[in-house]
């Protein structure tokens, strides 16, 4: 069996770029979220992308709702943007079952729009449904990256780009060596409209 791969060529392109930024944050999970509100606060022209229709990553896009890891075994000890989403969900009633470890479970209808508020209000400025194809890579440094959604190929410049994607995508592309491990997990699940009939 010949287990060479068939190719094709595809065109070289010019790709236009779509905008300058300082900093392009690629993905909005709770890494995402976090980097790209900070850079903001700081002044930074801030971008941040992500391939999905909303924010959230495993937390809104899995259900992994409870944050597990906030706290010493006895209570919360997360602070920063953490504990500000905390603070910003609790009114809402969209933190529960805080445990006396100092984990919780969120939301996660209300963290989504309560994390785009978050990055509204930080200055920054983001993008959905946009994937995070390929770093730009100019003279040995990412110079930014190239895009794709609904538009088409996009080009978007920035002096730093934060890979917030969970698997590296930009930092492999890019040359960075990257290791694969697993580790155990837990999931959540919502059962509704259950009855005895
Ligand atoms: C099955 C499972 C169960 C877990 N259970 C728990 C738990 O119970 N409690 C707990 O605290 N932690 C749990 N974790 C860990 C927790 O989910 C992660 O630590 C956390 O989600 C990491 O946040 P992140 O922002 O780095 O990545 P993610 O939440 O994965 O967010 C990455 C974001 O980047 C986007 N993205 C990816 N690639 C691209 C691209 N190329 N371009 C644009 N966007 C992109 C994704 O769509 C996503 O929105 C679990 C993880 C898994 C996999």
């Amino acid at each position: 069996m010949n287990n060479q791969l068939e190719s094709v060529n595809e065109a070289a392109r010019e790709t236009s770029v779509a905008q300058s930024v300082d900093v392009l944050v690629a993905g909005m999970g709770p890494a995402g979220i976090a980097a790209g509100v900070a850079a903001a606060r700081e002044g930074a022209r801030t971008l941040v992308i992500e391939r999905f229709g909303y924010p959230g990553g495993m937390i809104t896009g899995s259900h992994v709702v409870a944050v597990l890891g906030a706290g010493d075994g006895r209570r919360t000890l997360a602070r920063g943007i953490t504990r500000e989403i905390r603070e910003r969900l609790e009114p809402l009633g969209a933190v529960s079952r805080p445990n006396p470890s100092g984990d919780y479970s969120v939301d996660a209808e209300v963290f989504k729009w309560q994390a785009l508020e978050m990055l509204e209000e930080s200055g920054s400025r983001f993008l959905l449904h946009t994937l995070a194809c390929e770093p730009i890579i100019e003279d040995g440094a990412v110079r930014g990256v190239f895009v794709e959604n609904k538009t088409g190929r996009r080009a978007i410049r920035a002096k730093v780009v934060v890979d917030c994607t969970a698997d590296a995508d930009l930092a492999y592309r890019a040359g960075c060596a990257c290791d694969n491990e697993t580790h155990d997990v837990t999931l959540r699940i919502v059962v509704e409209g259950v009855g005895r009939i």
